[in-house]
């Protein structure tokens, strides 16, 4: 057991490859983020209450919602924390 934890951003997508936020920590004391993009607003704890069971966002290019398990993200992410050679990785969500 190690309590080694990074950081880790995780991108996600739509299934057309639009991109529609990250899911990010950038030091290991801060808390897990979620970042719609600069423009689209300010970055929140995530996973939030409303975010359970399942995270759903607007992909605002294809003006359509894309869902996922929250647990399946959560599970990524935490998997990019523990890596020490690859801190950021794709999630494709599927539209709802
Ligand atoms: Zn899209």
């Amino acid at each position: 057991m190690t309590n080694y934890e990074g950081i880790g951003t995780l991108k996600l997508e739509c299934p057309q490859m639009h991109p529609v936020g990250r899911i990010l920590k950038e030091a290991p004391h801060q808390q897990v983020v979620y970042d719609p993009g600069a423009q689209l607003g300010p970055r929140r704890f995530w996973p939030d209450e409303e975010d359970q069971p399942r995270f759903t966002i607007r992909c605002r290019q294809c003006d359509k919602p894309v869902s996922e398990a929250t647990s399946t993200l959560q599970d990524k992410h935490r998997n990019l924390l523990f890596n020490i050679t690859e801190s950021t990785e794709t999630a494709t969500l599927p539209f709802v």
